[in-house]
């Protein structure tokens, strides 16, 4: 196993004879696909819409081209060769635009069609595309929009990346990034330190990032509402093919549950030897002992939990690890945080972490490799037929998770304490925090929709919005956390928060029924996960026997989090 993954399998690389005859074969295709799309398609037939799907999913065969500029440049972001073959790249694909604004207007148009084998294939992909036609505008327009975004919300979403990544605080002159770091110290005063001179610090900036905030949303408003949408929730759940009444019925299970909830705050607080309600810099204080590990050591944990799970999954694991497809350990010039990306056309996933010996960071591991699982069971389907939504995806990737704290916590040579405690502290992050991100976010559109929003108003609703989330179970609040929390600042993904509720919570479900039935359990979830990206959300969980419209079920998954809370209670 090398530490650093394999990339040159895809392309040797970006200026390679392989990597140039692609690109030429890429273009040309595009170019067929546009002409023949201009020409046909205002005649609406079954072999239009079969000839279009066959050379779209040709088309989409080279999407390994752009994967592969972006996997090089993540662990190499100085590099500008790179970044301009990047940008030369996306120039081309966004000619994409001309054969799907032409095929959505087809879609409107066409009434029925005769079902011939690849349709029937395709029918959930169909299916989806005329529902989202319906709110796509003529071609011209969404020319317009698209140029518009680039000088707008994009825009200010770099604007807001350089005024944070810029900032620098009093606590010895570090970063933002590295004093929101400290509050993971195991030292108070190193994190109530850090927590002060971390909201000092944004008062430089809560200005101008105000604005950013105001221009990104007040654009996504502007463009919902052409599009003839009632809210950008309803187009954000469409994306997400889920219906209103799953996430209403999850959002009541999880305020009925806040209170008990909010006694792991309480617990913590006192294991930390505060007398009153935890201060909000001590969320994430660690608890129990703090073994460092390493990669072998995770590779051995992480190989050996799957296998616990199944066969299947276990050997996938191996496999990833032989053929080098993670890029493990931190460096200079890589990005941060982790990520999965499927390669379809090859049938591989690729995963970028930064290891740093934790125990969490373990659990990260296992959390990419869930994606990329995943990613296998949908390997033979067309590339069409492959794409799953957000809050699926996080399904997936937190049940792996699941399956290593287990694994961890029937081995003795685990300290129980820190392992309840980081579960613990992943799913109250995962629901409470985040049912706070999306009350908060939902004020945002509604009073963004009346004017312009200052930042001391902001801070108002994101203080409010914690208090309603934390309730009596923090003794401090963090009214700046729209200011650092990217998830606000990307046009293109609004309330990107409730999918990782549904992830945590779904998975804590389905691990509930697992425990329940035991291997009976395995083919249905592989099942699940082949369904996941042909069906709207709610009927692939049927097909487990779960009705995402029942607040029982969300309760019950609640409640494998409030047996660990008791748990806890008792360590
Ligand atoms: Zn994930």
């Amino acid at each position: 196993m090398d530490l650093k993954w394999d990339i040159d399998s895809i392309y040797p690389s970006a200026d390679s004879e392989e990597f140039r005859k692609d690109i030429e074969k890429y273009k040309a295709l595009l170019n067929e696909l546009n002409i023949w799309a201009n020409e046909n398609m205002n005649i609406y037939s079954a072999e239009g819409l079969e000839k279009y799907i066959e050379l779209k999913n040709r088309l989409m065969s080279f999407n390994k081209l752009e994967i592969y500029l972006n996997l090089a440049l993540s662990v190499d972001t100085e590099n500008e060769a790179l970044g301009k073959a990047l940008d030369a790249l996306e120039g081309i694909i966004s000619e994409e635009a001309v054969h799907e604004a032409l095929f959505s207007q087809f879609l409107k148009g066409m009434t029925s069609y005769k079902e011939t084998p690849v349709l029937k294939e395709h029918s959930y992909f169909i299916k989806e595309q005329k529902r989202k036609a319906e709110h796509t505008l003529f071609p011209a327009e969404e020319n317009a929009i698209a140029k518009m975004k680039i000088n707008g919300s994009k825009l200010w979403e770099k604007q807001w990346q350089s005024l944070t990544s810029n900032l620098v605080t009093d606590y010895q002159g570090l970063t933002l990034t590295d004093v929101r770091n400290l509050a993971y110290s195991p030292y108070k005063d190193v994190r109530k330190a850090a927590y002060n001179a971390e909201l000092e610090a944004y008062k430089k900036i809560k200005t101008p990032v105000s604005y950013c905030l105001n221009g990104i949303k007040g654009e996504v408003l502007n463009v919902s509402e052409m599009r003839k949408y009632n809210s950008p929730l309803d187009m954000t759940l469409e994306d997400s093919r889920m219906d209103r009444d799953i996430l209403h019925t999850m959002l009541f299970a999880i305020e009925e549950s806040l209170p008990k909830l909010r006694e792991y705050f309480a617990v913590k607080s006192e294991k930390l030897g505060n007398s009153g309600a935890l201060p909000f810099y001590d969320i994430f204080a660690p608890l129990g002992e703090g073994r460092e590990y390493t990669v072998e050591q995770a590779r051995e944990i992480v190989i050996k939990g799957f296998y616990s799970f199944s066969e299947d999954m276990g050997k996938f694991a191996e496999n990833a690890f032989e053929k080098n497809q993670l890029d493990i350990m931190p460096h200079k010039g890589k990005v941060g945080g982790a990520y999965c990306e499927s390669i379809h056309s090859l049938k591989e996933s690729r995963i970028l972490m930064n290891f740093g010996g934790s125990f969490d960071d373990i659990v990260t591991m296992a959390h990419e490799l869930g994606h990329a699982f995943h990613n296998t069971r949908l390997f033979n389907m067309s590339h069409l037929n492959s794409f799953y939504p957000m809050p699926i995806a996080e399904t997936a990737s937190t049940f792996s998770e699941g399956i290593i704290i287990n694994f961890a916590l029937k081995d003795k040579s685990f300290d129980k304490l820190s392992l309840l405690e980081a579960d613990l502290q992943g799913s109250t992050q995962c629901i409470v925090d985040i049912y706070s991100r999306f009350l908060f976010e939902d004020a945002v559109f509604k009073n963004r929709e009346k004017g312009f929003i200052s930042a001391d108003e902001l801070c108002q609703y994101m203080e409010s919005a914690q208090k309603k989330a934390y309730g009596s179970g923090l003794g401090s609040y963090h009214k700046y956390m729209w200011i650092c929390k990217p998830h606000y600042y990307d046009g293109d993904f609004n309330y990107y928060n409730f999918p990782y509720a549904f992830g945590a919570l779904l998975s804590k479900g389905l691990y509930a029924i697992y425990s329940e039935n035991g291997k009976d359990f395995i083919p249905l979830y592989d099942r699940f996960l082949s369904l996941s990206s042909t069906m709207d959300i709610k009927d692939a969980a049927l097909a487990l026997g779960i009705d995402l419209c029942d607040k029982s079920f969300w309760l019950k998954c609640i409640s494998v989090i409030i047996n660990e809370i008791d748990e806890f209670k008792k360590l």
